[in-house]
Order: C-alpha cells, then structure tokens, then sequence
C-alpha cells in the first residue's frame, strides 16, 4: 500500500539512524555508506516524498517505467535527482538507460557493456557503471561469475562513455558471507588489473532493507533500500 508523505519522511529518518548505527558498529567513517532508495512500483509522489527529506538518489528496475516516472519529476526543484538502473537489463533495452540514467549496477555481461557505452550521448557525463557479480553461485539468471569477472572488468576500462565504479550483488536471503566476498573480490581485481583504481573503483552496492547492518559491517558504501523507506510491495 502506498505511504503517505509523512510515513516516507519517517521511514526515510529511521534509515538514516539505521545505516549511521551501521557505520558506528562497524567502525566505519560517519556518512560513508550512501542510502539508494528503491522506488520500483512505486508512484512519482512517492520520490517526491523522499526528495523533499534531502534524498537524491533512486533505483528502479524497469526501463519503461522508470521512463514514465523520470519524466513525470523533470519539474522537481532543488538538487537533481540522481538515477539508478538496478534492474536486469536485456540488450534491446539499454539505449534507453544509456540515456536517462546517471548509474547502472546490473552491467553482467560485454555486450550490454558495449551497447551503454555506444549509445551514452556524447554531451552526457560518463555513465557509472557496477558489475553485478553472482556472487553465491545462486541459480539466477543475472551477475557475471566470479571467473568471468577480470575479463569483462579489462573490456569495461577501455569502453569510452562508462566509467567502472565498482562492483554489486544480490545474495540468497540470509547469506550474508557473500557480503565480504564481493568485497575480497573488489580487492583482488584492485591488486591484479592495471588501469582500476581504488578511488574510482570504489563502490560495493550491496545491502538491502533486510541485511543492510551486515552489507555495511563488509564493506558497502551504497544499500538498495525499498521497503524499508516505501512499504512492502505488492507481489506482481
Ligand atoms: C527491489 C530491489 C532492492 C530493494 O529491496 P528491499 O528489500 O525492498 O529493500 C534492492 N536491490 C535490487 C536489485 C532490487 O531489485
């Protein structure tokens, strides 16, 4: 059921002292770990909600609606927002991320790489990119294996129009291991690949609204928060 602007502006302050507690747990700096706020099925009214508390920066998983609703807040004043493309994404449908969105987490294979990075307008800075790495082994469909991570990171360094930010998953429920594996396998390409620099390279995307304690605990410094902020989605 959709929140009210309140409830948004509510959850949104209880997340913030959550991830902040976080951060002290796990010793790390005040203010490290960024809060992405997962807006998928939910209205524009919604992210204004969340805009008018000082967040800026949403995901979405699904091109054609996310499309509709960056257009819808084209008006929204005050900083800009800041678009995210977490979701799986087929080859037919990367110009369009190419072009209305600052971020994309879920690049897991060369051909989508090469695509985003043709058709990322030239006026536009480069698009931030993550590589969705399956990280468990988990029987899905998307995340680049952990063998095939080095060579899709070298082809990503030498495409024009992206910039290689870091790297994201999805583990199974309740695998919170995979959390400090992704961030040992940020280590190991830091050490083994000439042209990746940790201040450029520097992102860990993982956490969501069940496991973000844990995500922060190894690492992160970006949780993909939805329920959390803007109630339980409806199952489609
Ligand atoms: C939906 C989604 C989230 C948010 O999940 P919640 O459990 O609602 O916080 C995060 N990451 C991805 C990739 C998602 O698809």
């Amino acid at each position: 059921m959709t929140q009210t602007a309140t409830e948004i502006a509510e959850n949104w302050q209880r997340l913030r002292l959550r991830i902040a507690r976080a951060e002290q747990a796990a010793d790390r700096t005040p203010g490290s770990v960024r809060l992405l706020a997962v807006s998928k099925t939910w209205p524009a009214e919604a992210v204004r909600a969340a805009h008018a508390c000082g967040q800026q920066a949403f995901g979405e998983n699904y091109v054609q609606e996310a499309l509709a609703k960056i257009a819808e807040l084209a008006d929204l004043s005050g900083p800009a927002l800041e678009w995210h493309f977490i979701g799986p994404l087929q080859s037919n449908k990367t110009r369009d991320v190419a072009e209305a969105f600052q971020w994309v987490h879920s690049v897991d294979r060369e051909k989508v790489a090469r695509r985003l990075a043709e058709q990322r307008l030239a006026h536009l800075p480069p698009l931030q990119v993550c590589l969705q790495v399956n990280i468990d082994g988990e029987d899905s469909k998307s995340g680049c294996s952990p063998a095939a991570l080095p060579a899709l990171v070298r082809t990503v360094l030498t495409l024009p129009g992206l910039t290689l930010r870091g790297l994201m998953c999805i583990p199974r429920p309740g695998n919170s291991a995979a959390f400090a594996a992704l961030a040992q396998t940020r280590q190991e390409l830091l050490a083994s690949i000439p042209g990746l620099e940790s201040g450029v390279f520097d992102t860990l995307s993982m956490g969501m609204s069940d496991d973000l304690e844990a995500a922060v605990a190894a690492g992160s410094n970006m949780v993909r928060i939805g329920s959390a902020l803007f109630g339980s989605r409806a199952k489609p």
